[in-house]
């Protein structure tokens, strides 16, 4: 008898990657009428100590080195050639750092296009905080991976550091989608008693949130690092979230507004500014002037920093719609991340 339950991927499993492992695998479990308890996790494949990452996970059900401490379901299979984890999967959850997401939809594309008359459809959900820059300005990661894939892509984001959503401390965090019965079916697959997952028909505003939100914390984060106080620490991020939602409306004039009150919006800017990587980087940033290409070797440990290709990405948005000086504080940052302006600039004109 054919098999319908859903089978999901995992692409990419980075510290936001394995906390996602953790929760997808805990789920496909407890509502195992719909999904296929195994979950396939694709690695990129590196030696921790002399050993291959893929074999460690696989034996000690644990990413020792992106997200060390935490235990893995035991049916999370890690596998590091990217076609063979995707294999007969309905569900792909894509979670990798921004840059490198379009080179693994050219790779997969083949595979996809050759399985579109499918009993179940492919439906891909974009896990993924920052944007991509073309000729014409910038792209959505999820409109990267419609395109490439020709499938329907959903978008998860919110206030979510990946190391206390694995720790199981509760949080919420939005899924934006275009097509309702796939937005309830991921609903499903995260949602748990520590992870509250809320729907809005709205793929562009989630995901632009959970991109330009890094801008706004490399702000936060220089801030930091000048010993800036409190008050001017709520004037960035009130300045950072209303230069977000004008950014989002020129972008796409049908942004919902409801969008930036949701986990994705507000709540995440609030728990980027004063955690997360970017801020620590961009802290470190202004008390060393290290480059930012040293700061991420220094301080993530194989981690990813995103806020300041994504504040380059948006300045050329920018440019290219000639609204550079409407948004003084993407400016600010940007100058300072490529330009070489001191960060003791960064208040200036806002
Ligand atoms: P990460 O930054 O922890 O790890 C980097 C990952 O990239 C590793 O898995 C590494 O193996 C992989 N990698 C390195 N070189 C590669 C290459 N050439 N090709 C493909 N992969 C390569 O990753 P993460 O934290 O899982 O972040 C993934 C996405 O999730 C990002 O967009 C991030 O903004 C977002 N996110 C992260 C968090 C968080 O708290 N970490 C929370 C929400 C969203």
């Amino acid at each position: 008898m054919m098999n319908l339950k859903e089978k999901v991927c995992i692409i990419g499993s980075g510290n936001w990657g394995s906390a996602i492992a953790k929760i997808v695998g805990e789920n496909t479990e407890r509502h195992s009428d719909v999904f296929e308890k195994e979950v396939t996790m694709w690695v990129y494949e590196e030696l921790v100590q002399g050993e291959k990452l893929t074999e460690i996970i696989n034996r000690q059900h644990e990413n020792v080195k992106y997200l060390p401490g935490i235990r893995l379901p035991d049916h999370i299979v890690a596998i590091p050639e990217l076609t063979r984890a995707a294999a007969g999967a309905s569900l792909l959850i894509f979670v990798v750092p921004h840059q490198f997401v379009k080179g693994l939809c050219d790779q997969l594309r083949p595979m996809i296009e050759s399985l579109q008359q499918r009993t179940i459809p492919i439906r891909a959900i974009s896990l993924i905080k920052g944007m991509s820059e073309n000729a014409r300005g910038i792209s959505l990661i999820s409109d990267v991976i419609r395109q490439t894939l020709n499938i329907d892509v959903s978008v998860l984001s919110g206030a979510n550091i990946a190391n206390e959503v694995a720790a199981e401390q509760f949080c919420e965090t939005t899924i934006g989608y275009r097509v309702l019965d796939h937005g309830m079916l991921f609903q499903k697959l995260f949602h748990t008693h520590y992870f509250n997952v809320s729907i809005i028909e709205d793929t562009t505003g989630v995901e632009l949130c959970g991109a330009l939100k890094n801008v706004v914390a490399i702000a936060a984060g220089f801030s930091d690092g000048l010993e800036y106080g409190s008050n001017t620490k709520a004037a960035i991020l009130r300045i950072g979230l209303m230069e977000m939602m004008r950014l989002c409306r020129l972008f796409d004039p049908h942004v919902k507004w409801e969008t930036f009150l949701e986990s994705c919006g507000i709540a995440d800017i609030i728990t980027t500014c004063y955690a997360g990587r970017n801020r620590k980087c961009a802290e470190a940033y202004a008390r060393t002037g290290k480059p930012f290409d040293v700061l991420e070797k220094e301080l993530l440990n194989g981690q990813k920093l995103q806020g300041v290709l994504t504040a380059h990405e948006v300045y050329g948005f920018l440019e290219s719609h000639h609204a550079v000086e409407q948004f003084p504080l993407f400016r600010n940052v940007y100058r300072i991340c490529y330009e070489g302006v001191k960060p003791q600039e960064l208040l200036k004109g806002l």
